[in-house]
């Protein structure tokens, strides 16, 4: 058992000044001065610390990605400390461009490896094609057989690099989705990556049209990467459906009119958009290409998953969030959306999931993930096997 004596916790609706009692990898209780033996407990002074749930970042590479510029160009797999540096204790694992060399098999046992070391994982079978490449033969099977994998994708939609399904393939590929969420208990979620194409959300508003399928089936990402985009994402938010910032980039790619995420945020709220409705996910470990107009590729660069807890910070900080507020779309919002039980909030029952930032600077101090020290005083004590 672990006592975390009078930390302010965010959780992330905040709660103020109490106790945090930890045991059996889950949150026990959380009361201001719970009353409990040393001989016990593990008791730690968490007064000079903000007390929030571990982040979930729910569309990283964990495999690695890329391979856009030749096989040289293949991304690295995640380590351990990568996420612990970056408060994240659930990861949700993704493909991306390349569906031969990478597979959804290799992506459910990294996910286990993480999982071992620490982690809380979850997968999305697929990759950026349709037909979907699947572990079992089929998306439903997937999602029923497989307790790992919780939706498909990330699909590529409105990009060069899409295979460019028909409308009847991608509402084929949905519909799969949709059934074998239903039939798992799981969120059966279509992760679509939306790519810089004219085209943008416009598949998306045809499934609503002409489909029985509803919005919430579908959580588009990179909804930030330009203005024309982020303009479509404020209106199908409006409409009722998810939009999920990318929070890796490069100076580059802010200055062609990205929109960085924690002012995205700003924007999107100020627009009317409820909070409930965005998530936040880093795209770590995949791939940043830049093409030329010709569809060439320039250079290339490494998602970090850090960058999730950084654009909260920013987005708190410079941006007049509320810490309230950029939370939820790192931790409660994505929970819910994914359907991942326990995770994403601080309260009794909940998985062990913390992470213990400085109240002024919000850099990650502390991480315990299912009721285990991951980082302490700023220093990661566990390390993934090949660190
Ligand atoms: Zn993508």
């Amino acid at each position: 058992m672990l006592l975390l004596r009078n930390a302010d916790i965010f959780a992330p609706a905040p709660v103020g000044r109490a106790d945090i009692l930890l045991a059996g990898g889950r949150i026990d209780r959380i009361e201001p001065d719970i009353l409990i033996s040393e001989n016990y407990c593990s008791i730690v002074d968490a007064s000079s610390f903000v007390a929030v749930p571990g982040l979930i970042d729910a569309h990283v590479h964990i495999t690695g990605g890329g391979g856009e510029g030749g096989c040289a160009t293949r991304t690295p797999e995640i380590v351990l400390s990568d996420a612990v540096r970056g408060g994240i204790t659930t990861v949700v694992g993704c493909l991306g461009t390349d569906g031969v060399t990478r597979s959804p098999a290799a992506l459910v046992a990294k996910a286990r490896g993480l999982d071992e070391e620490g982690l809380s994982t979850f997968v999305y079978t697929g990759d950026y094609a349709v037909p979907t490449r699947t572990i079992t033969g089929s998306i439903e099977r997937d999602l029923l057989l497989i307790d790992k994998v919780i939706g498909v994708g990330e699909v590529a939609l409105s990009d060069h690099r899409s295979t460019q399904p028909t409308f009847e393939e991608f509402a084929r590929l949905a519909s799969e989705a949709r059934r074998g969420g239903i039939l798992s208990g799981k969120a059966g979620i279509v992760n679509v990556h939306v790519g810089d194409g004219r085209r943008g959300l416009s598949m998306l508003r045809r499934i609503l049209e002409e489909t029985e399928i509803p919005a919430a089936q579908f959580l588009p990402t990179h909804i930030n990467r330009n203005p024309a985009l982020f303009a479509e994402g404020i209106a199908w938010a409006k409409a009722g459906g998810l939009v999920d910032f990318t929070t890796s980039t490069v100076p580059a790619w802010l200055e062609e009119g990205e929109v960085k995420c924690s002012r995205g945020l700003r924007l999107m709220i100020d627009a009317g958009v409820e909070v409930l409705q965005i998530t936040f996910t880093s795209d770590g470990q995949g791939s940043m290409p830049a093409f030329d107009a010709e569809g060439r590729l320039q250079r290339l660069d490494v998602g970090r998953v850090t960058s999730l807890v950084s654009e909260v910070r920013d987005a708190v900080l410079h941006e007049r969030v509320p810490l309230e507020t950029a939370l939820q779309v790192v931790t409660s919002n994505p929970a819910r959306i994914l359907k991942l039980r326990g995770k994403g909030q601080l309260a009794a029952g909940a998985d062990a999931d913390i992470a213990l930032l400085d109240p002024r600077t919000l850099e990650v101090r502390g991480v315990i993930a299912r009721g285990r020290w991951l980082m302490r005083d700023g220093e990661v004590v566990v390390k993934g096997t090949f660190e």
